[in-house]
């Protein structure tokens, strides 16, 4: 599943990576990858704001709005069992869900 390129909220700080490679580890959607002793983003438009690589990255280096939109009430869905929605067609008839 891929999400709209210039929605996606993931910021990589690559200054302050110091190359543990734990966000390569901990996310899905192989989003990260190594350019020598760093991470770089090798497929942004990948990203489903999980937030897993921003809460396991110890140098700070990855800022990403978790638990919001459409990824994350399709996430929640898929938890919960219930139908996948992020609320935001409410009130709105033509709502993009
Ligand atoms: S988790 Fe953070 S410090 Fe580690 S490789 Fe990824 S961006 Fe760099
Ligand atoms: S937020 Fe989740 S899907 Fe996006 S890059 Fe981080 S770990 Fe991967």
């Amino acid at each position: 599943m891929r999400y709209i390129e210039d929605v996606v909220t993931l910021e990589l700080d690559v200054d302050r990576c110091n190359g543990c490679r734990m966000c390569l580890r901990v996310c899905p959607h192989a989003v990260f990858q190594m350019s020598g002793k760093r991470a770089v983003l090798h497929d942004r438009g990948a990203c489903m704001e999980c937030g897993a690589c921003a809460r396991n990255c110890e140098q700070g280096a990855i800022r990403v709005r978790a638990g919001v939109g459409c990824a994350a009430g399709v996430l929640a869905g898929l938890v919960g069992g219930s139908e996948p929605s992020c609320g935001c067609s409410v009130d709105k008839p033509s709502g993009c869900c």
